[in-house]
């Protein structure tokens, strides 16, 4: 096996990684591999897979809209599929109108958009915008600016936009310096609440990419709070915690904060197809409506509401909604393995919340670069468990098809990469 001359994987560096494992199937939790191997997929696929690989109604429902209507355009015409998805998504979300994207990048993009120009239109020029540190938000170019500055931005940095930036106090259990930490953030959003903002984004509950760094839900609350007195709009990039991850539907309802914008993607298809949901409210919508042509929102997508990603859609809220205790429970099946596995001098901060389960290891900093996970990953693959760390960021996110054996397993295939890797 070799580099495949025509493919550019993504975030790879090809000079220092291993080759890609070749793929054949997957099924449930389990990815089979060409030469025969099983990995457990323990962090759903780039925390896509939301009950299982394959899953049989999910897929059933993508063939049987394929033979009906596999595309529209969007512009002049509307589906059965679409208006089912915008009607339900609405209810769960409380927020009333539904702008299809094609994933989580897009989905942020579109509600910046919409958040920047409902301004526009009110004749306000508010401009600031304001995100936290340690923020992700997606690769394209206005998620890149709103997500903090990284080594995966750092060759773009004079293109981005400035963004004012506050901490983002996040904890873990057995933590006991977190509320001082929470009042500092909050002066600094007061602050930067006094000049005029546009929008206000976060990840609701647990910043992904940058750690799976858990803030307290009171600490969210407080927030929106200031948000909302400083008249400012509030967007939850809910791409990753949606669909069940923090153990509600979204994270947003747990943490009680109701935001004037939504990104959704990821779990949104349960994991089979690419798409993007912005939802935003009815105030937000008719902001746009008018006899002035640029007042519009001038932005689609040639796969605006494909019909095959909203009947994928459609079928994984089905899974959800008739089964809310796989998700809600989940926590209670992470917790004790978890405890066990901090036992170890080598493991330090956990945290868990939903389906996400995180530690960090102790060795070396913390930082993305670290190569401490890169090692602790390919120990685990040897014994048939797939993670993916960020930096010295270990965590579990499986998909909720996982069974108690298999997540257990994922548990102990770490705890002796952990030993074997690091001395105790
Ligand atoms: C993954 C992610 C994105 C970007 O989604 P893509 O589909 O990869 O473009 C945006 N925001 C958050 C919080 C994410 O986790």
């Amino acid at each position: 096996m070799a580099w495949h001359p025509h493919l550019w994987h993504p975030t790879t560096q090809v000079a220092t990684s291993p080759e890609p494992l070749q793929v054949r199937s997957a099924n449930g939790c389990l990815l089979q591999l060409n030469d025969g191997r099983e990995l457990i997929d323990a962090i759903s696929s780039w925390w896509v897979t939301l009950h299982g690989h394959g899953e049989p109604t999910i897929a059933a429902a993508i063939a049987r809209q394929a033979q009906v209507l596999e595309q529209v355009i969007f512009a002049n015409f509307s589906h059965e599929p679409a208006e089912q998805l915008a009607t339900r998504l609405s209810a769960l979300t409380g927020l009333q109108r539904l702008f299809f994207s094609d994933n989580g990048s897009t989905a942020v993009e579109v509600a910046l958009k919409i958040a920047w120009q409902w301004w526009r239109n009110q004749g306000s020029d508010r401009h600031q915008l304001i995100a936290f540190e340690g923020a992700y938000h997606g690769d394209t170019f206005g998620a890149m600016a709103l997500g903090d500055r990284s080594l995966l931005t750092q060759p773009y940095g004079k293109l981005l936009f400035d963004v004012a930036r506050v901490a983002w106090p996040h904890s873990h259990w057995h933590n006991d310096s977190v509320e001082p930490r929470e009042q500092q953030a909050l002066k600094q959003l007061e602050l930067a609440l006094e000049t005029p903002t546009a929008a206000v984004i976060l990840e609701p509950l647990i910043q992904g990419a940058s750690g799976m760094r858990v803030v307290r839900p009171a600490f969210l609350r407080a927030v929106a709070d200031r948000v909302q007195a400083a008249g400012a709009l509030l967007i939850a990039d809910e791409v990753f915690t949606g669909f069940g991850r923090t153990g509600a539907l979204f994270a947003c309802q747990k943490a009680g904060i109701q935001p004037d914008l939504m990104a959704l993607s990821k779990g949104l298809t349960g994991g089979f197809l690419p798409m993007g949901a912005t939802m935003a409210s009815e105030r937000l919508y008719q902001g746009f409506i008018s006899e002035k042509p640029s007042d519009t929102f001038f932005h689609g997508h040639s796969f605006t509401a494909n019909p095959l990603g909203c009947a994928a859609a459609l079928a994984s809220l089905d899974l959800l909604q008739q089964n809310p205790e796989r998700f809600e429970g989940f926590e209670q099946r992470h917790i004790p393995l978890l405890e066990q596995l901090s036992l170890l001098s080598q493991v330090k901060r956990p945290r868990c919340l939903g389906t996400m389960a995180a530690f960090e290891l102790n060795a070396g900093e913390n930082s993305y670069l670290n190569p401490i996970g890169k090692q602790i990953q390919r120990q685990c693959l040897e014994q048939g468990v797939y993670i993916r760390p960020l930096g010295n960021v270990v965590y579990i996110l499986p998909p909720l098809c996982i069974t108690n054996s298999e997540l257990e397993k994922c548990y102990s295939v770490i705890e002796l990469a952990i030993k074997q890797v690091i001395p105790g």
